[in-house]
């Protein structure tokens, strides 16, 4: 049975919790879950009226849940009453499909286990009742330590026709014990991790068999952490082409919950017809939560991990893992190893990994639409991370001639040194960033996070506005040999950097479209297809909305 799309929504107030479940029937859901937390009062009966026309005129078939305080929700009546409730629910001429019940409720007491096998259908029930009992267990703040004999203790009663338990994942490694759970589930389960973490339990429901996911209407309207929106899953993950057989790639970094990376890639394996789907892979800062994450992921055996963007904090961590346990007989693209840094792992049909830095050549592609040759060409460098690093190895490649300015010098030092071991023909200096003031240049690259919107300095020109008047001759459109200025930064797509060059008319190239190279390259490496790149590039300006850059 495929795995059913389960919109919740918060009943306060009914009309428009019935509005909302007609919108739900439009976007594509197959099922709502009416939370009647707080419209339900056993002291007022026109409540009750109020649930039961909810649930007669729901366009979708409905589970009921009344999740108590105690369980994250938002109602403080007793378990009593809400058991009568459900009673009467599925004794109505419109009862609902499912109704909610927590484990911890239906376990704790005979009594009340009894007056809920009374509402719901089971095989010893002699009423004529549809409506399908589900018992749930939450916990909103981590995974319980019992999870397991939870989980056995929720399968020894018969009476529920589906069984629910989620928790708060505390990496990605939960979502693995989540999918293990459904493997041996002996009835329908929805087994999710929640939070930044558990997004993964929710998009590839499909895959393992999960009863149903639940999706949002909105941002806002989610009633818990990490839920994804229903547009989210059906448009952008493609949830209803997930299946068994779907591999699994995704951003692996922190932060990513923001990373366009996502849209692009699932726009091109939909063009391209895979059966792959791509997610962001939050993965705490540390070298150990990478190594672990990492092999865990690869190492399940079913997951189908086919490959991976890695991106800050963890591009040299995975040059690290791979030298470091030989073992693994990872291969390591000659420039990825001399980078010290790689940004693309991919599982090949032969089961081996490989890894490979697509940054490097993006940026060079990018030089060459501001000066074709690089040869000889005067490139200053302004930052000393891991983008600086690529720049300054894949310029000397090239034969460009490099100055490094950098605000810590001992790092453009270390990099000026690690290139001229590499390539000992290699022409590159270090320089204190205030020595931009002097500087010659072709091409001028910013490689720090100097006018990005979410960095320490958005409002900052990475190059002093008096030092683009002197480069505005020798760069400006026209002028022989060409050059300008590549902003690695694309959110904004127009910085501080690229606005300034406008304004002297140096050509300027935003960080878009190198970005667009490097996952393109991503793609052909993942999938064996040249990448449709104009849709990538169409898709990664609509989600930064805006026009891709300024040349
Ligand atoms: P990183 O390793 O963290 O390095 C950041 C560099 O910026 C360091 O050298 C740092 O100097 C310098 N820096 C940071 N804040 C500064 C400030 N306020 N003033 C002056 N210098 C500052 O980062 P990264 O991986 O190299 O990435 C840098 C930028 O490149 C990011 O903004 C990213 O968006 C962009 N990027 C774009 C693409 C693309 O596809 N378009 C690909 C890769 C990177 P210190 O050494 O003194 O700390």
């Amino acid at each position: 049975m495929p795995t059913l799309l389960c919109v919740p929504i918060l009943a306060d107030d009914p009309a428009a919790a019935l509005a909302d479940a007609i919108r739900a029937k439009d976007a594509g859901a197959d099922l709502v879950e009416f939370r009647v937390d707080t419209l339900f009062d056993p002291d007022d009966e026109s409540s009750t009226a109020h649930i039961e026309s909810l649930v007669a005129d729901s366009p979708l078939p409905c589970i009921v849940t009344c999740r108590p305080n105690w369980e994250g929700g938002h109602s403080d009546v007793d378990d009593a009453d809400r058991i009568a409730l459900f009673e009467k629910l599925a004794t109505s001429s419109a009862p609902p499909r499912y109704i909610d019940v927590e484990h911890k409720a239906f376990s704790r007491s005979a009594n009340l286990r009894q007056k809920v096998r009374l509402a719901v259908e089971h095989s010893a029930q002699l009423r004529d009742i549809s409506t399908s009992l589900i018992t749930s267990a939450h916990d909103f703040d981590t995974r319980p330590l019992n999870l397991m004999s939870l989980f056995a203790d929720m399968r020894e009663d018969e009476t529920p026709r589906v069984l629910k338990i989620a928790w708060r994942a505390r990496s990605l490694r939960d979502n693995l014990e989540a999918f293990e759970l459904l493997l041996e589930k002996d009835r329908p389960t929805i087994a999710l991790a929640m939070g930044e973490f558990g997004l993964m339990s929710r998009v590839l429901a499909p895959k393992f068999g999960t009863f149903l996911t639940f999706a949002s209407l909105r941002d806002e309207s989610a009633t818990a952490p990490g839920q994804p929106t229903i547009r989210e899953l059906i448009d952008l993950y493609r949830f209803r082409s997930i299946n068994k057989k779907t591999r699994v790639y995704g951003v692996v970094g922190m932060p990513v919950a923001h990373s366009i990376s996502p849209q692009v890639h699932n726009a091109a394996f939909e063009a391209l017809e895979q059966n792959a789907v791509y997610l962001p892979l939050p993965v705490a800062e540390s070298y150990e939560s990478y190594k672990a994450t990492l092999l865990t992921l690869l190492h399940d055996e079913h997951l189908d991990f086919a490959g991976a963007s890695i991106t800050i904090p963890h591009k040299e961590h995975a040059i690290r893992l791979a030298r470091e346990d030989d073992s693994l007989a990872w291969h390591i693209d000659p420039l990825a190893d001399s980078i010290g840094a790689a940004n693309t792992l991919t599982r090949n049909p032969d089961n081996s990994i490989t890894l490979t830095n697509t940054d490097a050549p993006a940026l060079v592609e990018e030089c060459r639409e501001l000066r074709a040759d690089l040869m000889d060409a005067r490139v200053a460098v302004v930052g000393a991370g891991g983008g600086a690093r690529a720049a300054a190895f894949a310029l000397a490649n090239e034969g460009a001639s490099i100055d490094i300015y950098n605000r810590t010098l001992s790092r453009a030092e270390q990099i000026a040194e690690d290139v001229r071991t590499a390539l000992p023909a290699a022409a590159i200096t270090a320089y204190p960033i205030e020595s931009l003031e002097q500087a010659e240049c072709d091409i001028a690259i910013n490689c720090t996070p100097m006018g990005m919107a979410s960095g320490p300095a958005p409002e900052q020109c990475a190059v002093p506005e008096h030092v683009l008047d002197q480069w505005a001759i020798r760069m400006s459109k026209g002028s022989v040999g060409g050059g300008g200025v590549l902003d690695t930064v694309y959110n904004p797509l127009e910085t501080p950097l690229v606005s300034a060059c406008k304004q002297r008319s140096i050509p300027a190239i935003n960080g878009l479209s190198m970005f667009i190279r490097q996952a393109a390259l991503q793609c052909a490496s993942w999938t064996g297809n040249n990448p449709p790149v104009s849709l990538m590039n169409r898709v990664a300006s609509e989600t930064m909305g805006g026009p891709q850059a300024y040349n």
